[in-house]
């Protein structure tokens, strides 16, 4: 168990219906871009909190940096407009002050503040004696304590109002997702402590729209309370995060298809314990994806190789010794003959094919 006092979500000063819709633009760009796009979210329906960031901690130099602190009267006018609470990222204390100066309802912590405990606990003494919701993004990294240990921060501020933002972590290879999602980190922080909100922010896990509805309905399926998706009112000329962002009408066709689910199961510790497997399972069968990925790619440069060498495709005795080796491994860990054989054959199979094509193909000379 944490040592997190969080109040109950019934009694903060924000309404919080299950599930939170958190939307707006990744940056505040221009006053008229704020404002369209907070009208046209709430022409659909209000969201819980309309969200713009002012600095942008980009990951490299010479990207868009946000249009800072003059960015926050946009915001907090485009929120009054709407008649919603608004938030933004803070990075340091004088982020803190100016938000709190401009009227900001909500203030959240990014990825990249989350790991570096000295700029958390600058923010903390500077929320001392404020009360204002905090939203904490988890680390870059995969690491559970630094994400408590942020929260435990703020909290011993006097922050009670407190929930946490699940983005994902960042990759080293490329992956199918912009951050990986390791459900087992939401889950396992709703078991330290069963009060905290937790916010799935599908946007910079997908890092693009196709993916959005399956990572947001996946938060549902886990009980989280709310997501934190980025909306522009023209995402191809977004000026950070292009990608994957969504137009109003789209978050609403995103949010309005969630199949928002009875727990399957009643006692929770149960549903809990499914969901862990589950998650493992998940995780299991996306990492297979990308090892057979991977495996092709190298097939495909042996291909090529194979081409500027007149080689031939198919090397018997080489071939002779993987089924030989693989299929001993297998047996080592409880997998049957008959099993590996088939799988090693489906793999071989396709591994000729993608280098039949190179092969083939002159152009990839
Ligand atoms: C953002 O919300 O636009 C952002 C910068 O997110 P993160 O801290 O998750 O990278
Ligand atoms: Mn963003």
């Amino acid at each position: 168990m944490s040592a997190l006092e969080i109040k109950p979500k019934e009694e903060w000063s924000l309404s919080l219906d299950k599930p939170w819709i958190i939307s707006g633009p990744c940056s505040a760009e221009s006053e008229e871009q704020v404002m369209e796009t907070a009208k046209e979210i709430a022409n659909v329906q209000k969201p819980t909190l309309l969200r713009a960031g002012i600095w942008k901690p980009r990951t490299r130099p010479n990207s868009f940096e946000g249009v800072g602190v003059g960015g926050l009267e946009w915001l907090v006018n485009a929120g009054r407009e709407i008649g919603t609470p608004v938030t933004t990222e803070v990075a340091n204390a004088q982020h803190v002050e100016a938000c709190l100066k401009a009227g900001v309802d909500v203030l959240w912590l990014g990825a990249r503040t989350t790991v570096n405990p000295f700029s958390v606990q600058e923010i903390a003494d500077a929320l001392k004696g404020v009360d204002i919701p905090v939203l904490v993004k988890n680390p870059l990294n995969p690491d559970l304590n630094l994400w408590l240990g942020a929260l435990e921060r703020i909290n011993q501020a006097g922050i009670t109002e407190l929930g946490a933002i699940h983005r994902g972590f960042s990759p080293f290879e490329k992956t199918i997702y912009r951050n990986i999602p390791q459900w087992e980190f939401p889950i396992e922080l709703k078991l330290m402590c069963p009060e905290i909100p937790i916010i799935c922010d599908p946007s910079h896990i997908a890092g693009n729209t196709e993916l959005l509805p399956f990572i947001a309905q996946k938060a549902m399926d886990l009980d989280l309370d709310g997501l934190m998706i980025e909306s522009h009112v023209q995402p191809s000329v977004a000026l950070s995060d292009a990608k994957q962002q969504v137009t109003p009408k789209q978050l609403w066709k995103i949010v309005r298809g969630l199949v928002l689910r009875q727990a399957e199961v009643d006692a929770k510790e149960l549903k809990t314990k499914l969901a862990e497997l589950r998650e493992r399972i998940d995780r299991i069968d996306e990492n297979i994806i990308q090892f057979l990925a991977d495996r092709m790619k190298v097939a495909i440069e042996i291909g090529s190789y194979k081409k500027k060498n007149d080689v031939t495709i198919l090397q018997v005795n080489r071939w002779d010794e993987i089924v030989k080796q693989r299929k001993y491994f297998g047996k080592m860990l409880g997998l049957s003959e008959e099993f590996m054989d088939r799988l090693l054959q489906i793999v071989h199979k396709e591994s000729i094919k993608q280098q039949t094509t190179v092969m083939n193909n002159v152009e990839q000379e």
